[in-house]
């Protein structure tokens, strides 16, 4: 045990809400599924209900709320570059939905300058969807290779960059994988990749929750030209996202989205756009979402950044250590150097029944699948062609995939104890789970279903 004790579980909203379980008991939920969305902090929601005093229209008018609105708006731009270091006066934040919408729009502006025939995009094998697919869309991709255990090698980028001899424009990297938790040297990364006369864009949105974020890194060939995140996986979903980048290349861009707020002057015949970020941020913006993030961030901060991070590693490495022990259970991540994630698979049970045992028996939650981040997990997983082929033509057999737990600072040593009390649990009984739940009608699912509403779900 770590010798000291913490009340962040306080910190957060739901933590301690009752689930229903398949037996029909109640227990406290477990949630080990924060790489996918948080709870928002019980201080961004008092902040949200004071804030809506003066929630306003921004920038749309002269009226006082209307001006402090639109001063909460624009300061939280400043805040959340101070937050990943970029330099405010070279950067810009553009205001988005989430991760995947910046990254869709810095697709888009890359497509505009960029040559089809000749430009070369380079992704590394360990993306999500959201920084693979934008990039498919506009250009010619070609993929940087992890090795057999996931992780991204610096050299065999270089090599690439070499082979392409200029033609790379644009390297795309995730901060911190979803699926394994590894982490990248963005420093390292973004100095070969300037080496090249190329630009690197970070998918930020694992790394920012749990790790300081330096987007202008040591030197000057160290800095991040681009850094996606969402502000729904740091304690604040309320629908809002960010890109933040050089402003230079943004600024030359055609928005992605039209309407209110992009032009400065539109006539029949003319059309002048704003200056970016606000020629990128079409429609009523999203202030109570901004001041929700910058909230979460400040009392991250004031309750200590790297204290938290402390204790995430501290239960990823007990959970790690107790899943080593268990017999058939094959991890993939969850090492020294990763945010506080893990995947695992386990022997004869698929990645969809480990979970639902795990909700239905005992409430807890944690993930299954292939996490949005398809091809990685195949490589992982080692899937021949022919397995894809047969999954492709196969659409009646569910893919195959991984458990995935990440934890946040709000966990307790109670909650992994539970988590593992259970998988040891169904590996000695493996054969009666599977009986149970191979054999378990739609219709009793569906009562597990019932069950939850009939028991309220909102307390
Ligand atoms: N990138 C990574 C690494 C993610 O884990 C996720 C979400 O799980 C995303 C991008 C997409 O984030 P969002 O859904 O907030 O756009």
């Amino acid at each position: 045990m770590m010798g000291y004790q913490n009340d962040w579980k306080k910190l957060v909203v739901g933590t301690e809400h009752m689930v229903p379980t398949i037996g029909g008991k109640r227990v406290a939920v477990v949630n080990f599924d924060h790489a996918a969305t948080t709870s928002p902090l019980h201080g961004v929601m008092e902040r949200i209900f004071h804030f809506s005093e003066v929630y306003s229209s921004v920038h749309r008018g002269l009226g006082y709320k209307s001006m402090v609105s639109s001063d909460v708006y624009e300061s939280g731009r400043i805040r959340l570059m101070r937050f990943v270091g970029a330099d405010v006066k070279r950067y810009t934040l553009i205001y988005t939905k989430h991760t995947t919408e910046s990254l869709n729009l810095l697709a888009h502006i890359f497509g505009e300058r960029l040559d089809r025939e000749r430009d070369v995009i380079l992704v590394s094998e360990m993306e999500h969807l959201a920084n693979y697919l934008p990039w498919r869309m506009v250009g010619q991709v070609d993929i940087v290779p992890v090795d057999e255990k996931g992780r991204l090698s610096c050299d065999v980028l270089e090599t690439m960059l070499m082979r392409y001899g200029g033609r790379v424009k644009v390297v795309c990297v995730t901060g911190a994988s979803n699926v394994t938790g590894y982490t990248n040297p963005l420093g390292k990364i973004a100095r070969i990749v300037h080496r090249y006369g190329a630009m690197i864009v970070v998918d930020g949105a694992q790394m920012a929750p749990h790790t300081r974020v330096d987007m202008m890194g040591r030197t000057a060939e160290e800095t991040v030209d681009f850094f996606a995140f969402s502000a729904h996986k740091m304690y604040a979903p309320f629908g809002c996202g960010a890109l933040i980048g050089r402003k230079d290349v943004l600024a030359d861009a055609s928005p992605l989205l039209v309407g209110g707020g992009v032009a400065r002057f539109v006539t029949h015949t003319s059309l002048d756009w704003n200056e970016v970020p606000h020629k990128d941020e079409a429609g009523t913006p999203n202030v109570i979402g901004v001041t929700a993030w910058t909230e979460a961030i400040r009392i991250l901060e004031e309750v200590g950044r790297a204290e938290l991070a402390k204790w995430e590693a501290y239960l990823l490495d007990s959970l790690v250590r107790e899943l080593k022990g268990i017999d058939g259970i094959k991890l993939y991540g969850g090492e020294k150097d990763c945010v506080s994630l893990v995947s695992f698979a386990l022997d004869g049970i698929d990645h969809r029944t480990v979970s639902r045992i795990l909700s239905y028996e005992d409430g807890i939650a944690v993930r299954s699948g292939m996490f949005c981040a398809h091809p990685y997990v195949v490589r992982l997983l080692g899937l021949s062609e022919d397995d894809i082929d047969y999954y492709r033509n196969h659409h009646e057999v569910p893919l195959p995939g991984l458990v995935r737990v990440s934890i946040s600072f709000c966990n307790t040593e109670e909650d992994i104890e539970r988590l593992v009390r259970l998988l040891r649990h169904i590996v000695r009984h493996k054969r009666a789970y599977l009986e149970k739940y191979s054999t378990m009608a739609e219709h009793e699912e569906s009562a597990f279903g019932q069950l939850k509403l009939k028991q309220r779900i909102l307390p």
